[in-house]
């Protein structure tokens, strides 16, 4: 591609781009399409010749786009709800520009040295203790992975030579993320030795079940290695008690990792730092930018008090990769499995530096009062329920009727185009997730789907 034709097809893509992002509230929040529609749309096989970027442009709109889910939608309230603010995607642009690999410091200084920056300055909006490493991959899931790995590092030295992990037994709520059982399925743990801890009525982990529990392993003659609370439950955003939870963890001598992948953010509003409550006791913690810090899937952190262990996992000296700033320089894929690595602190580095503090803080107390004005609104109307705490900017809710009658409310409401809510069971109630986390969301843009679930509840 010469550079005149990069140059003016590239203006069309962000002028694309700039009409999209403007006009979004102008697409059904969900396609309508079914599993193949599209497949079966495309040719069987690739080009032999090469195409005109037109024609692929063209292609893009009117053959790709109607069957993309809009995450972008300022209505887009399913799972948690993300952004990709203009900054945020300017940074991918570049980041896709430059195209290095941020596996060592020589293999591109501007890219370790900012991801450097970057999580430091995060960290100090988060209040997290001062001396934490932080380290970015591509999502939660390998986070929590690598502070698994890193427990059972610190925990088993002799599983890295292959020496075996028996008895090895690690714990989280029964509300957890999945990806700490993945994590440890991964790690040959074994899902069996993955305890799930009961949940009080607020879905947080009962540290008095996990200290029985971490006791009769003991008791049995298991060795308890690793324990994940979570500060924000993807179910309900429930906040396990992290203080009380590492006060076990320190006596057991367990690894406490804390997964705040969505509701890490808040903690940079002073009035929120409430629940973070113990999270500077940690051994690790995660927060994903990409989540509800306005920054572009995908981009997770990893903080860290121990990056020595975590490096003592994955460290092996490949004389092909050694450089002669070894000793002086961190090399960023000593921390983790992957070698090659995406220069992600340049987007959260835009980001960061585009709304700044204050910007973000602002957005974010949008969104949690968005939260609660809607779950209000909810109590106000008879026909519904809230059903759990409203703690950051999710509300679940339901109809006080059958889970079959919320089944067809959800349907309904997904259906109609204007909305996009998804779901969970509690305790065996069907319930309704509103995630509320998307920059462009605005009252009007709530109290219209409001509006729209009362209208399909009237309708059924
Ligand atoms: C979303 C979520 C995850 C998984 O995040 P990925 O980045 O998609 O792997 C883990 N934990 C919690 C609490 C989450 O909300």
């Amino acid at each position: 591609m010469d550079p005149e034709e990069f140059r003016k097809a590239g203006h069309q893509v962000v002028d694309w781009i700039a009409d999209y992002l403007a006009n979004i509230r102008d697409y059904p929040v969900l396609p309508v399409t079914s599993p193949g529609q599209l497949a079966a749309s495309l040719p069987p096989s690739a080009p032999e010749a090469g195409e005109p970027i037109e024609r692929i442009l063209d292609d893009f709109a009117e053959r790709i786009l109607p069957h993309v889910n809009h995450w972008n939608h300022p209505r887009f309230h399913g799972y948690f709800s993300v952004s990709a603010s203009g900054p945020g995607i300017l940074g991918e642009m570049l980041m896709s520009a430059l195209n290095v690999n941020a596996m060592l410091w020589k293999s591109c200084p501007a890219a370790t040295e900012l991801e450097q920056v970057t999580l430091e300055w995060l960290r100090q909006w988060l209040d997290l203790p001062v001396g934490w490493f932080g380290i970015i991959y591509d999502t939660a899931s390998t986070s929590v992975m690598h502070a698994i790995a890193a427990a059972r590092e610190a925990a088993f030295p002799e599983n890295r030579t292959g020496g075996g992990l028996r008895d090895a037994v690690c714990y989280t709520s029964a509300h957890a993320h999945n990806s700490f059982e993945k994590g440890a399925i991964s790690l040959g743990i074994g899902q069996r030795n993955v305890r799930l801890i009961g949940v009080d009525d607020n879905f947080a982990m009962r540290a008095d079940l996990l200290a029985a529990a971490v006791e009769e392993d003991r008791q049995a003659g298991r060795k308890p290695f690793c324990v994940c609370a979570t500060v924000g439950t993807t179910s309900t955003t429930a906040i396990d008690p992290v203080a009380a939870i590492a006060d076990i963890a320190e006596a057991a001598g367990m690894w406490l990792h804390v997964d705040a992948a969505y509701a890490g953010p808040t903690a940079i509003l002073p009035e929120m730092r409430q629940h973070f409550a113990g999270c500077e006791r940690a051994d690790s913690f995660v927060l994903n930018p990409h989540k509800w810090l306005f920054t572009p899937i995908d981009i997770s952190v990893l903080y860290t008090r121990r990056p020595d262990i975590l490096k003592r996992a994955f460290s092996l000296g490949a004389e092909y990769l050694k450089t002669a700033q070894d000793s002086s320089a961190v090399n960023y894929m000593d921390y983790g499995v992957q070698l090659g690595r995406r220069f992600r602190a340049l987007k959260l580095w835009f980001v960061m530096r585009y709304f700044g503090r204050e910007g973000i803080s602002a957005i974010l107390r949008d969104h949690l009062e968005f939260a609660q004005e809607l779950a209000g609104w909810i109590r106000a109307d008879s026909r519904f329920e809230v059903m759990a705490p409203v703690s950051f900017s999710l509300v679940c809710f339901r109809l006080t009727s059958s889970n079959e009658a919320n089944q067809r409310l959800l349907d309904a409401i997904n259906a109609s185009g204007r909305a996009f809510l998804s779901h969970t069971v509690l305790n065996g109630i069907f319930t309704l997730r509103f995630a509320i986390g998307n920059i462009k969301t605005n009252r009007d843009d709530l109290a219209g789907t409001w509006s729209q679930i009362q209208q399909c509840a009237a309708a059924l």
